[in-house]
């Protein structure tokens, strides 16, 4: 059986590091790549010590602020515009954001996720101390002060408090620590969320929080995905039961760049894959299982080949 292919982590040209690939032809590029469904992820970053670096995004190829509600309202117009293009197709185009958590900027996200209607929040963790950790250019400045166990310290306090906000649907990288760490401290870096991760892990199992994969360290040289394959499985251990699949895509060229992939190792540890609706999750496999009149159903419905149909049928 054929996993149901979904990109749940796409920048479009709004996010201030994506190329200038509009909403349009990524869903054309989707189409041609048979994706069942692409989920736009537009990066924003919220932490005012940052401001000068970071906290806009881009429209119309100008610098706008992330809180201006300008840039939301002509997002929300776009996808909705294309959403009506390829209503003909099997693609579902779904509408959402990557937030860089930083603490304090609570309000700011609350003003931001609540006054839109998202199908999807992926939380994510760029920056310890006010530095892109994400960064090639900025990471060192960060780890030459820090040894292996401060860095573990201040990850995973942060990725902690990001995870008690509720803003998020799904945590995006969770070990990117691994993306830059890793030549700087060693191999021993791969090991350094045992014990730290698992309270995290229940904590968003209790809170019924996604987990993403995410296949961008295929393109940065690491031999796994974010998160790890132990790291997957500690999550499953702890009960998470909801995870997404994202590329990462800044460029047309990366997206879906190893999904497939992905799928075949949730699939192996026995864990499915999902699509949200106005922030709620739809495992994509057994969605024909469902009441048939319900709208998850209807949308999912196609998102299954008529085989899985058959087989699920009546259950
Ligand atoms: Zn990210
Ligand atoms: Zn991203």
């Amino acid at each position: 059986m054929k996993s149901v292919k979904t990109d749940y982590h796409v920048h479009p040209d709004y996010s201030i590091d994506a190329s200038p690939v509009q909403i349009r032809d990524y869903c054309q590029k989707a189409l041609e790549l048979s994706l069942a469904e692409i989920c736009f992820t537009t990066h924003i970053e919220l932490d005012p010590v940052r401001r000068e670096k970071d906290n806009f995004v881009i429209m119309n190829g100008k610098k706008i602020s992330v809180l201006h509600p300008a840039w939301l309202d002509s997002y929300f117009e776009e996808i909705s515009r294309v959403q009506k293009e390829f209503k003909h197709t099997n693609l579902k185009i779904k509408a959402g954001l990557e937030i860089g958590y930083c603490p304090g900027c609570e309000k700011d996200i609350e003003k931001i996720v609540n006054n839109y209607p998202f199908d999807f929040i992926l939380g994510a963790i760029h920056c310890l101390n006010h530095i892109a950790i994400s960064s090639m250019k900025e990471s060192p400045s960060y780890f030459k002060n820090k040894n292996l166990t401060a860095l573990r310290t201040d990850y995973f306090t942060i990725l902690y408090e990001a995870v008690t906000t509720g803003f998020f649907d799904s945590i995006a990288h969770i070990d990117l620590y691994r993306r830059y760490g890793l030549k700087y401290y060693g191999p021993e870096i791969l090991t350094v969320h045992r014990g730290a991760i698992e309270p995290i892990f229940r904590e968003m199992a209790r809170r019924k929080m996604g987990l993403e994969v995410n296949t961008s360290s295929r393109r940065r040289g690491l031999k796994e995905f974010h998160p790890s394959k132990e790291i997957l499985s500690l999550a499953a251990e702890s009960g998470i039961e909801i995870y997404t699949v994202g590329s990462d895509a800044h460029s047309l060229d990366e997206l879906g760049e190893h999904i497939e992939e992905a799928l075949a190792l949730l699939k192996t540890l026995n864990l499915r894959n999902h699509v949200f609706s106005r922030r709620q999750a739809t495992p994509c496999q057994d969605c024909s299982i469902k009441a048939s009149n319900s709208i998850q159903a209807t949308q999912c419905l196609q998102l299954t080949d008529s085989r899985q149909q058959n087989q699920s049928g009546g259950q």
